[in-house]
This record gives C-alpha cells, structure tokens and sequence, in this order.
C-alpha cells in the first residue's frame, strides 16, 4: 500500500510539472503578442520623503493583463521577457511610455519628479541601451534629470557587457542611476564606490525584518556607506510606523512602500496626487 502511495505520488508530481510547463509555454507564447495587442501598462509607486513630508520621486512597475488569465506577476514574466529577449522592446517601449506620462503630468502640473525604470540586464547587451533612453527622452522632450534607471547588482558586477561604460555614458546625458534591492546580491563592496551610481535602495527583505537587531545593524550600515560615498538612500517595501520611525532614527527619511502608497496605475496615482496635493506642493496629511 505504501508503494501504491508513492506512485500515486509522483503521479502528482508529475502532474504537476506537466501544468507549470505548459503555463511557462502559454505565457510566453502570449507574451510575443503582449505589447502589440496593448495588454501592457505602467503602474507607478510614490517615494515619499518622510522628513520633509513630500513626494519626491515614483517608481515606475510594468503590469501585463492577459487576456484570459488577468493580470499575471512580473515575478512570472520579467524572466521569461528575459529569457527570450522580449524585455528589450518591452523595455523600450515602458521608456517611451513613462517619460512622455512623466511630460504630460508636468506640464500639467500635477506632478513634477522623477520617475525611476527598472532595467534587465538584458537591455545592456549590444550596447543600446543610451540610444533607447536618449529616444524617450528627446521623443517626450523630457528633463533627463526626471528619468532614474534601477539596475542590480549583478549588472553592475558584469564585466562582459561594458555595463560601467554605459551607465558613465547615460550619466552623462543627466540620467540619474540607483541600485535596486541593495544588500540582496554578490557584489563586492569594495568596488561600490566606482560606480556611477547615485542612489542605494536598502532591499525590502531587511525593512520587513527591521525588528531584529541584526537587520538593524545591516541597515545601518548601508545608511552609513550611501552618507560616506554621498549617494541618496531609500528604503523599499515600508509598510509600518515602526519601520518609519527606526530609518528615520538611522538618517533614512526617503521611503518607498505599501505604507504610502502602493502601485497605482495611471488614473488612480492622478486620484492620489489630487488627494495629497496641499499648497501646490504634493503633502501627506496622514
Ligand atoms: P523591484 O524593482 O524591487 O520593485 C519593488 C517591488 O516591491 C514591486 O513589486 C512592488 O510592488 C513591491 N512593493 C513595494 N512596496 C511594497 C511593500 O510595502 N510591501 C510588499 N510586500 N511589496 C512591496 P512588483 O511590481 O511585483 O515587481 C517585482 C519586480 O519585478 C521588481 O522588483 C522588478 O525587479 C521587476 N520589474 C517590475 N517592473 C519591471 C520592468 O518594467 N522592467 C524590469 N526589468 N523589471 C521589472
Ligand atoms: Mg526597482
Ligand atoms: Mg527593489
Ligand atoms: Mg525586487
């Protein structure tokens, strides 16, 4: 009986991996279709300055709406976008897409910040990365300054591709450069400060477990290594007081979280800049 337990088992098991196979084939499939078809769209997430209790920047997050499968998570499709090759249009076209919505709230006046980009490394093969973002910009006549591209760590770490070339050459065209997910991935920390790089962003992993005293001091450190290489911190994923009250006791004041705001898509952050706008000036009254 126990045998017959076991097979049934890896019947199951089995079963299973059939299903996520034939899932990974389907969406990726769909995928070629995606940006063609219009199913993918921009939601964007307030950096809040919580000491001077301002929005000072928005992060951009690319969404895809299947058809029939809803909304599915970029942890789903940014690797196979990846794998594929798809990331480098979908790339350019979610460039284009942001920095002529970041033009209009502008002139409009409804916002006025930067807006940051996620980027693959993926998109540095080739080298054409400046050109698609010098396009966007000059496509949407868009202040470099407002543009902010996040890369890893694993980019940074790439010697292959000339990443540290291109991210000098997209400095130069007044584009800023922030590393995402900090403290998450194998660089070494003794070639940080010779990246041109102006933004460490604290991963959301430490922020979420900051009630230990060894996250604490993890934390601090890498308050403590942006302050001595003068580059800007911000803390993602900030969901509580307790969270605000311990960066900003440690000289974090920038936070980027469900606590402020979560994603919102085009029309629910124009609803958020409205309800928040106090004096002309984008204010929390929490
Ligand atoms: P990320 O760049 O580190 O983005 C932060 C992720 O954390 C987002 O997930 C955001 O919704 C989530 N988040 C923000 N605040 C909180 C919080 O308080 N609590 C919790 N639990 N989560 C929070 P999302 O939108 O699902 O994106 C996941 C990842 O997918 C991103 O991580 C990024 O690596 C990738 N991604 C998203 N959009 C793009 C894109 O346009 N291009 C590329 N290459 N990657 C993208
Ligand atoms: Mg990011
Ligand atoms: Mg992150
Ligand atoms: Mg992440």
């Amino acid at each position: 009986q126990a045998k017959e337990l076991g097979r049934n088992q890896y019947r199951l098991f089995d079963e299973e991996i059939d299903r996520q196979y034939v899932r990974r084939m389907e969406l990726e499939r769909d995928l070629r279709k995606a940006l063609a078809n219009e199913e993918l769209f921009v939601c964007y997430q307030p950096k809040w300055d919580a000491k001077e209790n301002r929005l000072i920047g928005l992060e951009a997050l690319m969404r895809w709406r299947h058809p029939e499968l809803g909304l599915v998570s970029p942890a789903e499709f940014i690797p196979i976008a990846e794998e594929t090759g798809l990331i480098v249009p979908m790339t350019r076209w979610m460039l284009r897409d942001v920095c002529a919505q970041n033009r209009n709230w502008q002139k409009r006046r409804m916002a006025n910040v930067r807006i940051s980009v996620n980027m693959s490394i993926r998109v540095f093969e080739g080298g054409a990365l400046a050109q698609m973002v010098h396009d966007a910009l000059e496509s949407s006549n868009l202040d470099p300054s407002l543009l902010e591209l996040e890369i890893t760590e694993s980019i940074a770490m790439q010697e292959v591709a000339d990443t540290v070339e291109q991210l000098q050459q997209l400095r130069a065209l007044g584009v800023h450069v922030s590393m995402d997910d900090f403290g998450t991935g194998y660089s070494s920390l003794g070639s940080l400060d010779e990246l041109p790089i102006d933004v460490l962003k604290i991963d959301q992993s430490f922020v979420r477990q900051s009630a230990m005293e060894s996250k604490q001091a993890i934390i601090s450190t890498i308050i403590a290594i942006a302050g001595h290489l003068k580059l800007q911190v911000v803390a993602e994923g900030v969901e509580t007081q307790e969270q605000i009250e311990f960066l900003l006791s440690r000289g974090c004041s920038i936070m980027q979280g469900y606590y402020y705001g979560k994603p919102m898509d085009t029309k629910s952050i124009e609803q958020w800049f409205m309800d928040n706008q106090v004096s002309g000036q984008l204010m929390r009254v929490k």
